[in-house]
């Protein structure tokens, strides 16, 4: 079966699905699994080529990952502005704790709305996530809810919640 090229299905080919199988043949014809970033950096490094099996509803393909950026993008190896809508800079950042919120007090969490002044926009909370940690030192949750609001073309409101001892800046 001869691969198809994943970079010719571009910016739609589901590099994070669930779905997706990640081949890596090494350089002696060894075949692992998994898409994890020492898997990248061999591939870059041409120690080893990866594939993807993409299973289809008949039938499934094999890819081979020619466009390793794209690929480190997807899996957040690489820092993509335009699928996180972060820029790589330190945010400006307004925030205060949601009035509105019904924390408990012994909740390790608080719900704080934060607005992003510099222009950004929050498309992957685990993204920003990251960022902020680096930032300010936050431990914001990456799972259970979070939204946004803001009428169309203003600014958005992020209501995110963050560990209460992290809250420091
Ligand atoms: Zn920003």
């Amino acid at each position: 079966m001869e691969p198809r090229s994943a970079a010719e299905v571009g910016k739609d080919f589901p590099y994070t699905a669930r779905t997706t199988c990640y081949i890596e043949v090494h350089e002696d014809g060894t075949v692992t699994h998994g898409d994890d970033r020492a898997a990248y950096e061999r591939a870059v490094a041409g120690k080893s080529r990866l594939f993807a099996v993409w299973p289809g509803e008949w039938s499934s393909h094999l890819f081979v990952i020619d466009d390793l950026d794209e690929y480190a993008k997807a899996h957040g190896i690489k820092h993509d502005e335009e699928r996180t809508g972060l820029k790589e800079h330190v945010h400006d950042v307004r925030w205060k704790p949601d009035p509105y919120a019904n924390d408990s007090p012994r909740s390790p969490y608080i719900s704080v709305d934060l607005t992003l002044d510099c222009g950004c926009e929050v498309h992957d909370r685990r993204a920003f996530a990251a960022q902020m940690k680096e930032q300010r030192g936050w431990d914001m949750a990456t799972s259970g809810g979070w939204s946004i609001s803001g009428a169309p073309g203003a600014r958005k409101t992020y209501s995110l919640r963050v560990r209460r001892k992290s809250l420091t800046s």
